[in-house]
C-alpha cells in the first residue's frame, strides 16, 4: 500500500465541491486515511512550496494558497500517488483530460482545484508536513 497527500485548493473548497472531490478518490479505489479542513498560514504555505520559491509565480501561488481553508488528505492504494496524479489531470485546467478533477472543478492554472504529491519520496515528506504518524489510520 501506497500513500499520498492531497490539498483541495482554496477554490474549489469555495465553490463547495469537497464532497465530489473526495467521492472521486473512493470512487477509484483510493482510501482517505486522514482528512482535515484548515486556514495555512503564509508560512506554512512558502514552506510547503519551498522548491517553487525561484519561480516567477510564487508569490502569486503563495497568496492564493492562504486566499481560503484547504482540506488535506492522505490518500492511501495501490500506486496511490500516480492514481491521484491521474485523476487530478494535467496542472492547466485547459490541457487536463476530460473527466478529471481540474477539467471538470477547476478555473485556470492558478487556481487548479487540487495539489498532489508528484513523487513517492515527495509524498511522505508532505503526509509529515501536515500529520503525525496517530492522525493516519
Ligand atoms: N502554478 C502556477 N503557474 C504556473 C505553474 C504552476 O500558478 O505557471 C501553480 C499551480 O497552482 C500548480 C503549482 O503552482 O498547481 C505547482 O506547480 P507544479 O508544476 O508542481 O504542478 P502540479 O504538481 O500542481 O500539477
Amino acid at each position: 500500500m501506497e500513500r499520498t497527500l492531497s490539498i483541495i485548493k482554496p477554490d474549489a473548497v469555495a465553490k463547495g465541491v469537497i464532497g465530489k472531490i473526495l467521492d472521486r478518490f473512493e470512487s477509484n479505489g483510493l482510501k482517505i486515511a486522514a482528512t482535515k479542513k484548515i486556514q495555512l498560514t503564509r508560512s506554512d504555505a512558502e514552506a510547503f512550496y519551498a522548491i517553487h520559491a525561484e519561480r516567477p509565480f510564487f508569490n502569486d501561488l503563495v497568496d492564493f494558497m492562504i486566499s481560503g481553508p484547504v482540506v488535506v488528505s492522505v490518500l492511501e492504494g495501490e500506486k496511490a500517488m500516480a492514481k491521484n496524479r491521474e485523476l487530478m489531470g494535467a496542472t492547466n485546467p485547459k490541457e487536463a483530460e476530460a473527466g478529471t478533477i481540474r477539467a471538470d472543478f477547476a478555473e485556470n492554472i492558478d487556481a487548479n482545484a487540487v495539489h498532489g504529491s508528484d513523487s513517492v519520496e515527495n509524498a511522505a515528506i508532505e503526509i509529515a508536513f501536515f500529520f503525525s504518524e496517530r492522525e493516519i489510520s
